[in-house]
């Protein structure tokens, strides 16, 4: 038996996140289910963004499931997802970008682990106003930081028989910043000398992601361009609907998919489910359960592959439901 927190979110999170716990249900796997919540419905309903309760699921289960929580843009909400991050120090924000069968996309063997650092960069908030007319931001990158996450990085690609890992950066602009990140790839590097390390900066990644993605197998950048190749890979593969992601730290792990919260579509019961189902998928494996996790990849996979059931993102008209129904009885232990 596991003791999980799970975070439904808002948005689409509720939705998505109700899925993902059926979807794991439906292997056998037992779990107890902590379910709290935090954002803006929960400030309206409770007067509180973050409840207690939140963290001591958390500092007490070690692991969570968790949906997205909306960020208003411009305003003086600061994003719960970062706060997270930062405050139990899960440094390495990984999503594994896989070509799905059955997925109409340009290119068939997009396989690639995009391992962004998570706590640093501009995400640190320190942002202020100089006058009236200029604001500013502070891009903070540290040696310690940048070690751990290319460490994870390169750690990865020797456990699972990877050649090359790609470090993206700017530090041919940014030299100290950037410069610094880099040159910690390469010290790094030279422990995995069976393993190439590829300098691209992030531009030229950008056009070499479109042109030719399957060239690439780890990447590994810093915060702010983690995030924006996340959002570029997830198109090649079929957009964010499809792509799960894990903020592990040394003790803490929280399992959140690559989207946001997509009020666009909340509460309609057409959001794609599988990017939390993956998610949860690689939760399962984190804990151990390889066989149990591999079997949802596996329900995934046939559902896309029959498209009977999928949902409008993927040119199907099936529910979150419907989809998530399929995928259940795709699934074979
Ligand atoms: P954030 O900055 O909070 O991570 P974002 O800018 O990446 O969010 P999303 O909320 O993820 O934005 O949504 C971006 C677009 O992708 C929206 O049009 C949304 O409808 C679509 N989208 C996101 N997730 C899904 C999903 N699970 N199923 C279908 N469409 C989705």
């Amino acid at each position: 038996m596991y003791n999980i927190t799970l975070i439904p979110g808002d948005g689409i999170g509720p939705e998505v996140a109700e899925a993902a716990k059926s979807v794991i249900e439906a292997t056998g796997v037992k779990i107890r289910w902590e379910t709290v919540n935090a954002g803006i419905d929960v400030l309206a309903k409770e007067g509180i963004l973050v409840p207690d309760k939140v963290f001591e699921s958390l500092e007490k289960t070690r692991i969570a499931l968790k949906g997205p929580i909306t960020t208003p843009i411009g305003s003086g909400f600061k994003s719960i997802n970062v706060m997270l991050r930062k405050k139990y120090d899960l440094f390495s924000n990984i999503r594994p970008i896989k070509a799905i069968p059955g997925i109409a996309v340009p290119f068939q063997n997009v396989d690639l682990v995009i391992f962004r650092e998570n706590t640093e960069d501009l995400y640190i908030g320190v942002e202020k106003t100089i006058d009236e007319g200029t604001a500013e931001a502070i891009k903070r990158i540290t040696r310690e930081g940048s070690l751990r996450i290319i460490k994870a990085a390169f750690a990865y690609a020797h456990q699972n028989h990877k050649s090359k890992v790609t470090v993206v950066h700017k530090a041919n602009i940014m030299k100290l910043t950037d410069g610094l990140f880099l040159q910690c790839a390469r010290e790094v590097s030279k422990d995995y000398p069976h393993i190439q390390l590829q300098e691209v900066i992030v531009d030229n990644m950008c056009m070499q992601l479109v042109m030719n993605p399957s060239q690439f197998q780890v990447i590994v950048t810093t915060n702010l361009y983690g995030d924006i190749l996340s959002d570029l890979c997830a198109g090649l593969v079929g957009g964010l609907g499809v792509v799960p992601g894990a903020n592990l730290g040394k003790d803490m792990a929280v399992f959140e998919a690559v989207h946001g919260s997509a009020p666009d579509i909340a509460g309609k019961n057409i959001a794609n489910p599988v990017a939390m189902i993956l998610t949860g998928a690689m939760m399962l494996h984190y804990l151990g359960e390889s066989d149990k996790s591999y079997s949802i990849y596996k329900a995934v996979e046939t559902t896309i592959l029959e498209g009977k059931f999928v949902t409008k993102d993927l040119d199907g008209s099936a529910s979150t439901k419907d989809m998530t129904n399929a995928i259940i009885e795709n699934i074979s232990l």
